[in-house]
């Protein structure tokens, strides 16, 4: 029979890798907890309508990256392509924003985009998203609790934070206008995705990649002329707080987002050990989108980090935690009949240590075939039961990376070895 293969673009994590996982994972709640914000999981189904609505028709993400397929009952649904849309859904549904709320997620997206380094068809983020502050002091807060996280991840030299301000739907609508004006003028110099951004979606066009026109861009209307009062204001606030927590920042007045729902404050952290894929996490505010989606009036902020491009930063930059690669700091090495002997002493170790990793050798075999088992497992010491030591209630105690001697001490006294 053919082999069967995982979905291109949709990665196995293996064994191997999840420590580093595990690593990002744990920093990230960890840091989240610290700030007094709470998970929250909803399902990676849901109704199709959901993100048509809230990410917006004319986006790259609804327009061409969703997994849309019918039920068995003939309704569209669609595998979530981003966390945002779920999470004020399930807000509104479960009531939850009659007071303000901090929130944090993670887990798999899935867009049907070209895989490459950094770019999957099932990818991981963390996301934030804050309801009910409709401040500057907010964005302030989830902009410092990011460079707090890549200061704990030491890669604080390799990111770089762009900020802009969208404005509101007013002066947007005023800047979208004046923006159009100036490239249909220019149209047959666009390239081919800008011109069909031109009506759809006309503010993505800033962000395209086509050298000629980001040259044609350059004298373009500039998104930061049109700003309403109150946005300018908003974003002046947020830039003076942010210099005063001495966070860095560059004013990017091209940074558009990809997703209809922002306005007023939009940023990015982008990094150039990655190459094309540049960005590890980009959010923004989004105090339209509660209301839209059938709820009161509610400011939202939130952001969300690409996990494989933060997994590949710190693996480029070696900036990982020496200890990460190890899974065990014991292996029980069992030889000949004392399986019985070797189980036990190994609950009696876990219940006496519970810090303790401790992997039992199952499956019988030699002494020298189980001594190299230990030796690769990456444990410390080899704990060894053979017939002699099983009959005396001893166990033998073999550094693995140690220049020690070996010893042999009765189980009782284990415990008191191994915690020294
Ligand atoms: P890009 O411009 O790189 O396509 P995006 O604007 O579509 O990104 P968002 O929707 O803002 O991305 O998602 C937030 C973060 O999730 C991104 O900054 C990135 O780190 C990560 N991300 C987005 N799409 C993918 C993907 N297909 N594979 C891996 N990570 C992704
Ligand atoms: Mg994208």
């Amino acid at each position: 029979m053919k082999q069967l293969r995982a979905i291109r673009g949709m990665n196995d994590l293996l064994p191997e890798q999840s420590p580093v996982w595990q690593y990002v994972e744990s920093t990230l709640s960890e840091l989240f907890a610290r700030y007094g914000y709470s998970e929250i999981r909803t399902p990676y189904l849901e109704a199709t309508q959901l993100f048509s609505r809230a990410v917006g028709e004319a986006t790259d993400i609804v327009e061409k990256e969703m997994y849309t397929f019918d039920d068995k009952s003939g309704d569209s649904v669609t595998l979530r392509p981003e966390g945002t849309a779920g999470t004020v859904r399930a807000a509104i549904q479960n009531n939850l924003l009659i007071q303000p709320q901090r929130l944090w997620y993670f887990g798999p997206m899935f867009r049907y985009e070209r895989p490459q380094k950094g770019r999957l068809r099932q990818f991981h983020q963390f996301g934030v998203e804050v309801f009910g502050i409709e401040g500057p002091d907010i964005d302030a807060e989830i902009l410092i609790m990011t460079a707090r996280l890549w200061r704990q991840l030491g890669i604080s030299e390799h990111v770089k934070l762009q900020l802009n301000s969208l404005g509101n739907s007013a002066s947007r609508a005023a800047y979208r206008e004046a923006l159009v004006e100036y490239l249909t003028a220019r149209r047959e110099q666009l390239d081919e995705d800008s011109q069909r951004r031109l009506e759809r979606n006309p503010l993505r066009i800033l962000d395209s990649k086509n050298a000629q026109t980001q040259e044609l861009l350059a004298e373009a209307p500039c998104l930061l002329d049109f700003l309403d009062e109150e946005s300018a204001a908003h974003f002046d606030q947020l830039r003076a707080l942010l210099d005063a927590a001495g966070v860095a920042y560059e004013i990017n007045p091209k940074l558009v987002r990809g997703l209809d729902y922002y306005g007023k404050t939009v940023f990015e952290w982008v990094t150039d050990s990655l190459g094309a894929q540049g960005t590890v996490c980009a959010g923004g505010r989004y105090d339209g989108l509660v209301e839209q989606m059938g709820g009161k009036s509610t400011p939202a902020v939130g952001f969300g980090l690409g996990v494989e491009r933060l997994v590949l930063m710190l693996e480029t930059l070696e900036v990982l935690p020496e200890a990460l690669g190890q899974q065990v700091d014991a292996y029980l090495v069992a030889v000949g009949d004392v399986q019985s002997a070797a189980l036990g002493a190994a609950e009696r170790l876990r219940d006496e240590l519970p810090w303790l990793r401790l992997q039992t050798h199952c499956g019988g075999g030699s002494f020298k075939s189980q001594m190299k088992k230990a030796d690769k497992s990456g444990a410390d010491y080899a704990l060894i039961i053979g017939e002699d030591e099983a009959a005396a209630g001893q166990v033998t105690v073999k550094y693995l990376r140690a220049e020690a001697p070996q010893q042999t001490v009765a189980l009782s006294e284990l415990t008191a070895l191994l915690q020294s």
